[in-house]
């Protein structure tokens, strides 16, 4: 639910992504058997893999943005690579070097990602030594091994993502840019019990999504988890109720020296990002987000904002 974008200059950055990845590593014994596959891939692209008239080159599918990828799989549905080429683009290419820790940790940075985008729960950015996240192959590398490197299909997710998302196909990918969060899933929450601000059980969460993003809340079993953080939402009502729009702009100007921008007030008092680009660094940003829109409405009807 949460999209993914490269930083800075998006086309320097996976022009660098995509030349470390195919450097031959000193070590490699059959460096000759390398080139040959890496030469036979990429004939085969270019015979094979031709967009609006231009073939293109095996690098250029690794580079390809979401919305090429999506026409190379259309071409992929008609004539696959060939088996014999799958070992080397899965087991070589993906396997070794995304598990070489050093290159996986310049692939994160590139994305600057921290949260899990499928779920917004769970951490996924890593240290060197300790890996918090794995990738999931939006259009399956078993179906597609091509695209088993192409770095706009790969998304860095929590392995409980990972896991219930399996081989389950989903329509939303957080590197499609014709999406924004907002249109594609709003968070609500009902009262089913009157005892809701000692007890969250007597608190629902009702998660709205588009009909696109409906196949990520079933595959992800969103539905079912974000039950789970009930006690969030209890925490949003009573600090509603606690920093009303007039303690907030006391506050604003009490302690102006403390922040630079009210937003950054926000931040601290209600523990979340409330732009839509910073939704990925906080883990459950979006959930509250959209309940403390509902709340400032109900409240005092205004804006959160
Ligand atoms: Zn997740």
């Amino acid at each position: 639910m949460i999209p993914v974008r490269f930083k800075g200059n998006e086309k320097d950055v996976v022009q660098k992504l995509c030349g470390d990845l195919l450097k031959r590593k000193p070590s490699q014994k059959n460096k000759n058997e390398y080139k040959r596959n890496l030469i036979r891939i990429n004939e085969w692209c270019q015979k094979h893999i031709i967009i609006d008239g231009k073939s293109l080159s095996f690098g250029e599918v690794v580079k390809a943005d979401f919305e090429t990828l999506t026409k190379i799989v259309s071409i992929l549905e008609r004539e696959n690579i060939p088996d014999d080429d799958k070992d080397f683009l899965i087991d070589y290419l993906y396997k070794e070097r995304f598990s070489d820790k050093k290159y996986r940790l310049e692939f994160m940075d590139s994305l600057g990602i921290t949260v899990c985008p499928y779920c917004n729960r769970n951490f996924v950015n890593s240290t060197k030594e300790r890996t918090m996240c794995q990738f999931d192959h939006f259009f399956n590398k078993n179906k597609y091994p091509l695209l088993a490197v192409s770095f706009y299909n790969l998304i860095p997710v929590c392995s409980s993502c990972n896991h219930a998302k399996g081989e389950n196909e989903i329509k939303y990918s957080p590197h499609d840019k014709k999406y924004k969060t907002n249109d594609l899933v709003n968070f609500d929450f009902s009262i089913i019990g009157m005892d809701y601000l000692f007890n969250d059980k007597d608190l629902k969460i009702e998660l709205d999504g588009d009909k696109d993003f409906n196949q990520n809340i079933k595959a992800m079993m969103l539905d079912e988890v974000y039950q789970l953080h009930t006690d969030v939402v209890q925490e949003c009502i009573k600090k509603t109720m606690i920093f009303n729009p007039d303690y907030l702009d006391y506050l604003c100007t009490e302690y102006k020296d403390l922040f630079d921008s009210k937003e950054e007030l926000y931040k601290l008092v209600f523990g979340n990002y409330i732009d839509e680009e910073s939704f990925g660094k906080r883990p459950l940003a979006k959930l509250m987000h959209d309940i403390y829109e509902d709340l400032f409405d109900i409240y005092y009807g205004e804006k959160f904002e």
